[in-house]
């Protein structure tokens, strides 16, 4: 359940960007309907195409769903990235083209590993209904493992570790001393952080870069500024602590890495490096190329729309 990104979230050809001062900076995310289903997108935006090699953040719902109704996406393909799924509330089913069915319940998570090419489809369980809320993120693979085989895992249980008076669950990477064992081929890290009224203050790797997106309350930056759901605060290199305060309580995504140095072109679900590389992706798609294989699904096949 990700995607598709538009020109309205980056443009095809990447405009230079650094991140090498310890900045704070609050940012809007843009809402877009996914599959049924209202997203609040924090990656990319036009100002900010990536953290670390995190490269698209939606923060889908909360919505209410039926056993029939919700998050429903047609068999897709993918290329260059990861797909990582993370729930607060609901259950969605996955399929992909490499025999892979799992659904996904809260606390879970789903990465799926694109490489030169898979293809998945989304969909309810049919056994659930009541709210959904979670995340989909993807992470752009490196060079060095771009064009490798595709791969899906689940992973039953995360982490859990109380900082600080606070509940993080490590989705991949690691937070202190709770490493994930989720497959990750860049330095960087991913957490979902409980923030009681007390609020914490967070270990980080002073090499990453960061962002803080709010899932539910409000957060208060150390300057005071308030953040809400619908937006996130970016923070440069250069930190070895962040300090969190929520005097109402709060949950937050965590992402963070080592700023990404390879030029990126992301369009539609491919990531590449060259705008004629992604558009040979897509006549790919078209052409039902092999590499994509096919997905045991009901829901209609999604075509790419035009480059
Ligand atoms: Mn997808």
């Amino acid at each position: 359940m990700s995607g598709p990104v538009g020109s309205s979230d980056a443009a095809p050809v990447p405009e230079g960007e650094a991140a090498t001062a310890p900045v704070l900076q609050l940012e809007d995310s843009h809402e877009v309907a996914v599959g049924g289903v209202r997203v609040r997108r924090a990656l990319p935006r036009r100002a900010r195409r990536t953290v670390g090699a995190w490269c698209f953040a939606d923060h889908m719902g909360p919505v209410d769903v039926t056993e029939s109704s919700g998050l429903q996406i047609g068999a897709h393909p993918h290329i260059g990235l990861q797909t990582v799924t993370w729930l607060v509330d609901g259950q969605v089913l996955h399929r992909d083209s490499l025999g892979s069915e799992q659904v996904i319940r809260p606390g879970q998570l789903n990465l799926m590993t694109a490489g030169r090419g898979v293809s998945h489809a989304e969909e309810p369980t049919g056994r659930y209904a009541g709210p959904m809320h979670g995340v989909q993120l993807w992470v752009a693979q490196p060079s060095a493992t771009r064009d490798g085989e595709p791969a899906f895992e689940h992973h039953g249980a995360l982490p859990e570790v109380a900082v600080d008076g606070a509940d993080v669950t490590v989705l991949v990477g690691a937070l202190g001393s709770a490493t994930s064992p989720a497959r990750r081929d860049t330095d960087l890290m991913g957490a979902a952080v409980d923030l009681g009224p007390g609020g914490a203050v967070l270990p980080l790797v002073p090499a990453y870069e960061h962002l803080v997106v709010v899932l539910d309350g409000v957060l208060l930056l150390p300057d005071g500024r308030p953040v809400r759901p619908g937006q996130s605060a970016y923070l440069g290199v250069g930190r070895d602590e962040l300090s969190l305060d929520a005097p109402d309580g709060a949950r937050v995504l965590l992402l963070g890495g080592v700023p990404f140095d390879e030029q990126l072109v992301m369009w539609w679900n491919f990531v590449g490096r060259s705008r004629e590389e992604v558009a040979s992706y897509a006549e790919a798609w078209t052409a039902a190329d092999d590499r994509f294989g096919t997905v045991a699904t009901s829901l209609a096949r999604i075509p790419a729309p035009p480059l």
